[in-house]
């Protein structure tokens, strides 16, 4: 099974790597540079190296690693200064991965700001579209399901399947599905029954074969709540029944699963990833 944790680059990109194998991970998450800000410092070539190296040295699989875009892009922007820089970033992201040989790049889909979920599509898709022509062929973009929060763009599957199936060429996209992001969305992944029934009603509509990376996170709201907050493995409103369904349903596709679990007293990212474990079982 690959599964592992969004990993902190605090120390280097190199380090990153040191930490997952640290945590028994064999699948691993980051970002490639500070999320919170628009700017980037430019990959140097050492970076690289050093990270490649040591991913090579690991026991990781490559196509097991993700890095997952900064906060502040918004892709469904009707703004158009907003809407280019995010544009830009995604594209700058893309070519990153690819220099360090990282096959997926996680993006939310973004708001719409009050304009009407069709707009918004429509703007996605542009983003998309554009970013996968200005970009080397060997990243996949994952389309990360939203929570359904105000002015939010794909929280529906019918939603995400009409972003998904617009854009070109379809191999260069994929899914990332998160389970805490759908639970908040409304989809209901508290029973066998249940996450069963999702994860169908999923394959009707967009196809489980193109879910590339689950996040697995489980969700300190109720079903419904439109509110993304991830909460440790089993102790949140999901619950351990419906997320070792997921695991289950992972490792029988051999897709990656990332936790982006909380750190507190309860509990750490070492004590996550035991639990996921467990929970495979
Ligand atoms: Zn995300
Ligand atoms: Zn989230």
């Amino acid at each position: 099974m690959q599964i592992g944790m969004h990993v902190s680059i605090a120390n280097g990109l190199d380090k990153s790597i040191d930490n997952a194998v640290a945590m028994g991970c064999t699948a691993f998450q980051i970002f490639t540079r500070n999320p919170r800000g628009w700017s980037s410092k430019p990959l140097l070539k050492n970076d690289i190296t050093n990270f490649k190296k040591r991913l090579d040295t690991s026991k990781i699989d490559r196509l097991a690693t993700a890095a997952h875009m900064p906060y502040l892009p918004n892709f469904s922007s009707p703004e158009s200064v907003p809407f280019t820089r995010s544009l830009k970033s995604l594209i700058d992201e893309a070519k990153r991965c690819s220099k360090l040989g990282i096959p997926y790049l996680v993006a939310h889909l973004g708001s719409h700001k009050g304009l009407g979920e069709e707009k918004g599509i429509d703007t996605v898709v542009k983003a998309f579209t554009k970013a996968a022509k200005e970009t080397p062929h060997d990243v996949t973009f994952l389309l990360e399901n939203n929570v359904g929060f105000k002015n939010s763009v794909g929280s529906e599957f019918e939603k995400i399947a009409s972003i998904f199936f617009k854009l070109k060429p379809l191999d260069r996209f994929g899914i990332c599905f998160d389970t805490c992001h759908a639970f908040a969305a409304g989809y209901d992944l508290r029973t066998e029954k249940t996450a069963c029934l999702t994860l169908e009603k999923f394959d009707e509509i967009i196809g489980v074969k193109h879910i590339k990376l689950i996040h697995l996170n489980d969700s300190k709201g109720q079903i419904g709540c439109n509110i993304d907050r991830h909460e440790h493995i089993g102790l949140g409103h999901i619950g351990n029944v419906g997320l070792s369904k997921f695991i289950k349903f992972a490792n029988a596709k051999k897709i990656p699963i990332i936790m982006e679990t909380p750190i507190d007293e309860r509990r750490d990212d070492t004590g996550n990833m035991k639990k996921a474990k467990e929970l495979a079982r």
